[in-house]
């Protein structure tokens, strides 16, 4: 039997009709679809693109997506400032900072400008400390699509070996929170790992979270491990080999059609959630 593919792309699909109905209520209730807004700070087209199809996924299920286009050499305090007015606006239940921000803008201080109740991305550094406690709140949206592809499989991550590659803010170590308080011994490696090839084939579980196409090879990955691979690089490809790989792997996520659309409709299903906070409902 070959590996079981980890196809988020329908699982996101299967998402929408209840996540349509949950909106529908709200706008019932207030008079307005729940609103996701997103702050997109230059012209990079790979962003330019995730935005779009974020708008596109809103509208597929009745959440109102706001866009903020603000210029490239937009400085810190402007940032800031448009996420304040965002953070004012009771249209808005959720906001999203499209990563990355040009290099000028201190990235961090504009995450955490966002409030936590409308952190529907899971960026700011609240959200975060509750994620790493298991306190409810929002998720990373990212880190929340790959924890719930493994659990809909019902892939095993109790005491697995978890490998990360990877420790950015809004992925590499957000999702290594999430996969430690599901019981996982997590290792999270990054750029001055030694021995990374060693340290991935120790990994019942590999996420590719780095960023650099076809980075993690086929022979560093151990016979029957499951590979997660939120890497979407130039080609369409990922972090992680998979034409090689996936045949040594159990099971896999592919590229496209795996992390991604799963990440896009646990956005909004934060958005939708956090407008029914407000409301008191569900
Ligand atoms: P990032 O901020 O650039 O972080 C990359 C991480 O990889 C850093 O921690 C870096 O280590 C590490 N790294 C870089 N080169 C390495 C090497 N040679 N060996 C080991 N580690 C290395 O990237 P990101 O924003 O987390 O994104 C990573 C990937 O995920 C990208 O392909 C992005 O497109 C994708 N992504 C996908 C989704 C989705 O929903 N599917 C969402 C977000 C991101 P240092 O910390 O030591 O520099």
């Amino acid at each position: 039997m070959g590996p079981i593919i980890l196809d988020g792309k329908s699982l996101a699909k299967g998402m929408e009709p209840p996540l349509a109905e949950r909106a529908a209520r709200i706008r019932e209730r207030r008079g307005r679809a729940p609103g996701l807004a997103t702050v997109m700070v230059g012209d990079n087209p790979a962003s330019a693109m995730y935005v779009r199809m974020k708008g596109n996924a809103c509208r597929r299920v009745g959440v109102e997506p706001v866009r903020i286009d603000m210029p490239e050499g937009s400085t810190t305090a402007e940032v800031i400032g448009a996420v304040e007015r965002l953070n004012a606006d009771p249209g808005v239940s959720g906001i999203l900072l499209q990563h990355p921000l040009p290099r000028h803008v201190d990235e961090m201080a504009c995450f955490n400008a966002i409030s936590v109740a409308k952190d529907v991305d899971g960026v700011c550094v609240s959200s975060f400390g509750m994620a790493a406690m298991g306190m409810e709140g929002h998720r990373s949206a990212t880190s929340l699509s790959i924890v719930s592809i493994l659990r809909h499989y019902g892939i095993p991550i109790e005491g697995r070996e978890a490998v990360v590659v990877g420790r950015s803010p809004i992925l590499g170590k957000p999702v290594s929170m999430l996969l430690l308080n599901e019981n996982a011994t997590v290792t999270i490696c990054h750029s001055r790992t030694v021995g990374l090839p060693d340290v991935v084939r120790r990994a019942d579980i590999v996420v590719g979270a780095l960023g650099r196409p076809r980075f993690i090879k086929a022979d560093w990955v151990k016979e029957g491990a499951v590979l997660v691979d939120a890497g979407y690089n130039e080609g369409n490809v990922g972090d992680i080999d998979l034409e090689n790989a996936a045949a040594k792997s159990s099971a896999y996520t592919p590229v496209p059609g795996g992390v991604g659309p799963m990440t896009i409709m646990q956005l909004i299903s934060q958005t939708v959630r956090a407008a029914e906070m407000v409301l008191g409902i569900g």
